[in-house]
């Protein structure tokens, strides 16, 4: 079971970036990936190009009950990818699903039986650890978690864990810690490079060997509704995400 969970309750740390361009790179490498947006921002979304104004059913419809999965998820032009989309309606979510019966597991009973169909699932967290992410966390088998290489990097991880450790403990035993990516590393700074080392003493080999580069080819890229690649090949946030996906794909999705 490939369902990962993007997670990192910092924001601005790159979950969507990795989110888009793993799953964009992951689709042309051969695989089918869908990416299932659980923030109320959606820049997954549009980060796809694909317009949020227009969508009558979203992730939302699918965390209430209301919408089946082939009901919510749509093809994306890009290779191999698709998206459950989120709406504004998601931002609601939490509150309306507070009193609900089995309200941590509704993602995980709507993505049932994707494996089916799909090798990979990846999950695009909202910024924070409240029900959207705990359901992220109770449908997936791996947790993947982007550090951004800047000062307090580190901090809130120990958070991320103790809550992974309870959901280990009370709500699903199979997630695991499975991928730590650096983010916006800058080579030529001696903090970016203390962080990394920080963070791989921390983690250990869970840690991808590929960092992604500050690169703002990649901030460009959403604008324009297109993942890297699409957008420009060249860069060298496009070749950081060709290793990753291959690192992802080496690790986890080995056949
Ligand atoms: P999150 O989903 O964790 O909030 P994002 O992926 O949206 O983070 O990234 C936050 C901002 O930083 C966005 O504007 C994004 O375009 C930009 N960004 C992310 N990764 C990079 C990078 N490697 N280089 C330059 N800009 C980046
Ligand atoms: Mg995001």
């Amino acid at each position: 079971m490939n369902i990962v969970a993007v997670a990192n309750q910092k924001g601005g740390v790159g979950k969507t970036t990795c989110c888009i361009n793993l799953a964009a790179e992951l689709g042309r490498s051969g695989h089918s990936v869908l990416l299932a947006d659980l923030d109320p921002q959606g820049n997954s979304t549009s980060g796809l190009g694909v317009d949020r104004s227009a969508l009558s059913r979203s992730v939302y419809d699918l965390l209430l009950g209301e919408a089946s999965l082939e009901e919510v998820l749509i093809r994306t032009p890009w290779e191999g990818v698709s998206l459950l989309p989120a709406t504004l309606d998601l931002a609601g979510a939490e509150v309306e699903l507070a009193g609900a019966m089995s309200r941590e597991t509704r993602l995980r009973r709507g993505l049932a039986g994707v494996t089916a169909q799909q090798d990979v699932v990846l999950i695009d967290c909202p910024p924070s650890l409240g029900l959207l992410t705990l359901n992220a966390f109770v449908a997936a088998s791996r947790l993947l978690v982007p550090i951004q290489c800047e000062y307090f990097a580190l901090e809130g991880v120990g958070q991320l864990m103790r809550t992974l450790e309870l959901v280990q403990n009370y709500l699903n035993a199979d997630l695991e810690l499975a991928g730590v990516v650096l983010t916006m590393q800058d080579q030529r700074t001696r903090l970016s490079r203390e962080v990394g080392d920080e963070v791989r003493r921390q983690f250990g080999s869970v840690v991808f060997e590929t960092a992604i580069p500050r690169n703002v080819r990649l901030s460009e890229a959403p604008s324009y509704g297109k993942p890297i690649a699409y957008y420009d090949g060249t860069c060298s946030g496009a070749a950081a995400f060709v290793e990753l996906a291959r690192e992802v794909s080496d690790r986890w999705l080995r056949r």
